[in-house]
């Protein structure tokens, strides 16, 4: 069990999936630049989090729902929580869906789906339930897309989970490796991928030549 004070926010995980770099700069080195896709998918957020609550027939809509697992060590928010009732005046819940909203479509990476099921495992241990499946929801395509919450998923989450704790745990931010993504990275700019891999290049050539030189 976790204390509340060594809780890991559930966006590590996403940023981690990305770029263990990026995890490090952002969440050990307090660096946030907003970019085009982070901006959107701020507003994005903040447009699903300006109602609260609401009803419609036997389904409550909550929205930018608090969560946290002690269990697994994280904290977070969902951006909608649907909890569907038989009937909604005998408070008989039959189903609690969780619904992440992403910018663009759905990408070829699994961040996405592991941040849902991060979600999904502290709401099951907030509420003593379980939940079988969530949705995300891409605003380019305008559709949900099913996230079944199956062992592998889950597994997966949780040892994701355990490497971003190492890696805070460290405090080391790991050295920079410019690759295609770099260009999509907000961080681009602070982080100098292209600089340090030149460098960390040169230091190697350097290395394996002096290595070398003692032969
Ligand atoms: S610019 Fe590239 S290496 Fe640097 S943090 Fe972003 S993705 Fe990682």
């Amino acid at each position: 069990m976790y204390d509340e004070e060594n809780l890991i926010l559930i966006s590590a995980i996403q940023h981690y999936r990305f770029c263990p770099r990026q995890c490090a700069l952002i969440h050990i080195e307090n660096i946030w630049q907003e970019n085009q896709y982070t901006a959107e998918g701020l507003l994005l957020h903040r447009k699903a989090h300006s109602i609260q609550k609401e009803s419609r027939h036997n389904v409550v809509f909550q929205y930018g729902l608090p969560v946290r697992s002690l269990e697994i060590g994280i904290i977070g928010k969902c951006d909608l929580v649907e909890f569907r009732y038989r009937d909604i005046n005998n408070h008989n819940l039959i189903n609690t869906i969780p619904i992440e909203y992403k910018r663009g479509k759905p990408k070829r990476d699994d961040y996405d789906a592991l941040q849902l099921c991060a979600q999904s495992l502290c709401l099951e241990e907030m509420l003593n339930i379980a939940i079988h499946y969530g949705y995300l929801f891409y605003n380019k395509i305008r559709k949900r897309l099913k996230i079944y919450f199956n062992d592998n998923i889950r597994k997966q989450t949780i040892k994701i989970i355990s490497e971003v704790r190492t890696l805070l745990d460290t405090k080391v931010v790991p050295k920079a490796i410019y690759s295609s993504i770099c260009k999509r990275c907000s961080l681009y700019d602070q982080c100098k991928p292209e600089i340090f891999s030149k460098q960390l290049k040169t230091d190697n050539y350097l290395k394996k030549n002096i290595e070398l030189l003692k032969l």
